[in-house]
């Protein structure tokens, strides 16, 4: 592992694949929201290459019936943690990337343009493995230490009605414990909504 974790907002963990889908972010503005999603290509199957595909704009959309329904669409999140935990980055941290669509935490719209968004390979409702949660705990280390992250957030709860990831099977509990143990500044909880102090030595 790299002594240095950030290169240009780019984690020395993660195997980059540069999304063209991306655009700056407000001037000045800190980033303080962590996003959580799931996502998987076809819907349930996990392991094959759709996710990079639909972030790299090159999926196939008569490949699956399901592609229908995505049609044309272009997404993106900084970070995908597979299921056996790699973690792949499409966009800089610096950037904005578009993760969230219309959403709202704590009264500020368009959490795009100051939040971090991570898509775990799954389905809504379904379990994630413990990899998945080995590598989420050591990225959200290694964001904390470095951006004033204050809370750690669903797309359901940004986008409540119109989006449901992760979904219920997501252990918010175990996250809370686990960011407890490696991130010690930050309140221990069972809510699905962490509110975190900014890790020592974060900066705007
Ligand atoms: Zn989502």
């Amino acid at each position: 592992m790299s002594t240095e974790p950030w290169a240009n907002g780019w984690w020395a963990e993660a195997r980059a694949i540069p999304s063209p889908n991306f655009g700056p972010r407000p001037e000045g503005i800190a980033l303080d929201l962590v996003v959580l999603h799931s996502i998987s290509l076809p819907p349930g199957e996990y392991g094959g290459d759709g996710i990079e595909r639909l972030f790299t704009n090159t999926l196939d959309w008569d490949a699956h019936p399901y592609y229908d329904q995505i049609r044309g669409t272009e997404v993106s999140a900084h970070f995908v943690i597979r299921r056996d935990g790699e973690c792949l980055q499409f966009v800089s941290v610096h950037d904005r990337a578009w993760h969230a669509g219309r959403s709202s935490w704590q009264g500020r719209d368009n959490c795009n343009d100051y939040s971090i968004g991570i898509e775990l390979e799954g389905l809504e409702d379904t379990p994630f493995d413990p990899p998945q949660y080995a590598t989420l705990a050591r990225l959200l280390q290694a964001l904390g230490a470095t951006w004033p992250i204050r809370g750690i957030v669903g797309h359901e709860h940004v986008a409540p009605g119109r989006k449901r990831d992760p979904g219920r099977a997501f252990d918010w509990a175990g996250l809370g414990a686990t960011l407890q143990r490696c991130w010690p500044r930050a309140t221990p909880t069972a809510s699905p909504l962490p509110e975190l102090p900014a890790a020592p030595g974060a900066q705007a």
